[in-house]
């Protein structure tokens, strides 16, 4: 297998992948969206709320703030050998609200939320949490804990992970440069250079065969296909971790579970034996 990085910032990631296949490819995209682990608030205790929604609404709201997390310094609750529901601080972050309207109609934000890690905050000051009228009040105490896109969707490190076959693109002779192709493309792939058709960005193809359709030779004069065995695989991080920190992780979990199913394998056989 060859990877190729075609792009990548804080928050997203592009991959060229070549030799490979489908089920390998699927099983790191569920793997990224269902199985890194990242950090959620998942308990609130409401210590008052004259605010006029209802207190498992803010708790669904908070649920849904992304945390940056330290993969390396907290555990998941259920390895954690603290073995405790409550959560200890290797397992557990806690936050605190305490907010009030006094003079006028006012939102309450994320930045509002005190961690007790400074390393572990909501990735934007400005996530709305509730808006609070005159004189009503909003306190409570809130923990964090990592947990997995499996179980609820607030712990899934990724608003976007998706693969797609790397397009081939061939215009043949019988092509008179009509320019119809380049006008349907809603991708802006194609571009007439004089009297030719040009790829202008291969990349952006989306594979629709728009082009094929609408090209009035028989057959048409440009065909569409992919290659089978290669990929772009792009992830875009909400912002909990970065995105080449979720692609470790994801080919660690893999790599786990494939020894795992091994190890499996080998008792199955030496029961038999
Ligand atoms: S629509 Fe067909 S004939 Fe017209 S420019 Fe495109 S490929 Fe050539
Ligand atoms: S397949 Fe679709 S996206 Fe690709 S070049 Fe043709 S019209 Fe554009
Ligand atoms: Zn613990």
């Amino acid at each position: 297998m060859e990877i190729e990085l075609l792009e990548k910032d804080d928050e997203k990631m592009r991959l060229l992948i070549r030799g490979t296949d489908v089920p390998f490819i699927n099983a790191l995209r569920r793997i990224v969206i269902a199985q890194v682990p990242c950090m959620a608030i998942d308990e609130v205790v409401m210590i008052e709320n004259s605010s006029v929604l209802q207190d498992e609404i803010i708790a669904l709201r908070l649920g849904l703030i992304p945390l940056k997390t330290d993969l390396d310094s907290y555990n998941l609750p259920e390895e954690c050998s603290c073995k405790s529901e409550f959560g200890c601080n290797l397992c557990r972050v806690s936050f605190t609200l305490d907010a009030e309207a006094k003079e006028e109609t006012r939102t309450v934000y994320s930045e509002e939320l005190i961690s007790e890690n400074p390393d572990i905050t909501p990735i934007s000051n400005r996530i709305p949490i509730v808006k609070l009228a005159k004189e009503q009040k909003l306190k409570l105490e809130a923990y964090a804990r990592l947990g997995r896109g499996k179980n609820h969707a607030k712990w899934q490190p990724v608003s976007m992970c998706t693969y797609k076959y790397f397009p081939k693109i061939e215009i043949h002779k019988q092509c008179d440069a009509c320019g119809k192709c380049v006008e349907i493309c809603p991708r802006r792939v194609l571009t007439n250079v004089g009297r030719e058709i040009e790829i202008r960005d291969l990349m952006s193809c989306t594979l629709c065969q728009d082009c094929m359709d609408i090209c009035p030779k028989n057959p048409p004069a440009i065909e569409v296909s992919w290659k089978g065995d290669t990929f772009i695989f792009e992830i875009e991080s909400t912002g909990v971790l970065p995105p080449k920190r979720i692609m470790k992780e994801a080919v660690k979990i893999l790599d786990e579970q494939l020894k795992e199913f091994i190890s499996q394998v080998k008792v199955k056989k030496s029961e038999k034996a």
